[in-house]
């Protein structure tokens, strides 16, 4: 229960500590927040924790990515399942009620008046590029949910959920292995260990490229892509993971990489949570955790709701 709560948590945590980093430079982070000195801000001694809030987001707070693991999950715990029409209506009601960020493409497919199972097909078949990070960001609560059916259920349903915003078979794949990461993770394996093992059950036409930014010896600079990408977005993660030994640790090497920094730490933060498990995430980046749920009535959720929804996907 420490690791389902520790990559649920985790994963918001990442998130709202990445947002206001966004498109940065590399770096930008640990200049502000020397490692030194946990908390304290080098320019900014007024602010207490690296949870600093700018660029239009407030000190903790979670961003689109924890927004749509929170509709997956809330759709998989009252639904007892996976219902990807009611999902995919959750999704649009939250789309449609200005959401602070939202992906160009998720807000294309789910505003374009397709029904669910044919609306991201056909922005891919007219747009191509699809392989975003955005089914990869939100599959936090999905992986922690599925994770008990075992590897093939848990990357099936991974497909299937990616599938309802991203055509692109690519952010299928990517997703899947970030379930099936977090489902060993949560066995208290390591899910470094399980990468090569995870990779062959990837489809084949897209192996070789996860082999890649998977591999131990690749680095975030070797990316051929911005890291808004799926493939160079799961590499970091498991790259921060790798090179680190604490959950604070992989974290700041997430947001300090620049670029999509608040869902490369969003992912990093789900399996680096899963890894280390609820106490090794910080409570000073815990205590202003908030999740805006646009299209809802509900406040924002807090620290406590999210630890109730993670229970509620492990104790189905
Ligand atoms: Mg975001």
């Amino acid at each position: 229960m420490q690791r389902v709560a520790g990559a649920v948590v985790g994963s918001a945590v990442g998130d709202a500590l990445g947002a206001p980093f966004e498109f940065g430079a590399a770096g930008e982070f640990s200049a502000r927040f020397p490692a030194s000195s946990p908390g304290l801000a080098r320019a900014d001694p007024g602010i207490a924790s690296e949870m600093c809030g700018g660029r239009g987001w407030e000190s903790g707070e979670a961003t689109d990515d924890t927004q749509m693991a929170v509709l997956v999950g809330r759709s998989l715990v009252e639904r007892g399942g996976l219902d990807l029409p009611d999902m995919f209506a959750r999704f649009q009601r939250w789309a449609t009620s200005n959401p602070k960020d939202i992906g160009l493409q998720t807000e294309s497919v789910l505003t374009n008046g397709m029904p669910w199972d044919l609306a991201a097909a056909l922005h891919f078949r007219t747009n191509r590029f699809a392989a975003g990070n955005g089914s990869l960001m939100r599959a936090t609560t999905s992986a922690v949910f599925f994770a008990r059916d075992g590897r093939e259920a848990t990357m099936a349903a991974a497909r299937r959920i990616a599938a309802l915003t991203h055509g692109d078979r690519a952010a299928w794949e990517g997703t899947a292995v970030f379930h099936e990461l977090i489902r060993i993770a949560l066995t208290g394996a390591d899910p470094l260990e399980a990468v090569g093992d995870t990779l062959s059950e990837v489809h084949p036409d897209h192996r070789d490229r996860y082999t890649t930014v998977l591999d131990p010896k690749w680095h975030p600079d070797d990316a051929t892509e911005f890291n808004g990408a799926v493939w160079p977005c799961l590499g970091s993660a498991l790259w921060a993971l790798r090179t680190t030994r604490t959950f604070e640790d992989a974290l700041r090497a997430a947001v300090d990489l620049g670029g999509d920094t608040d869902t490369v730490a969003a992912v990093t933060g789900g399996l680096a949570g899963a890894v280390y498990g609820l106490p090794a995430v910080p409570t000073r980046w815990t205590d202003r955790l908030h999740v805006p749920l646009p299209g809802s009535t509900e406040p924002s959720l807090g620290l406590s709701e999210l630890l109730s929804l993670a229970e509620e996907l492990a104790g189905r």
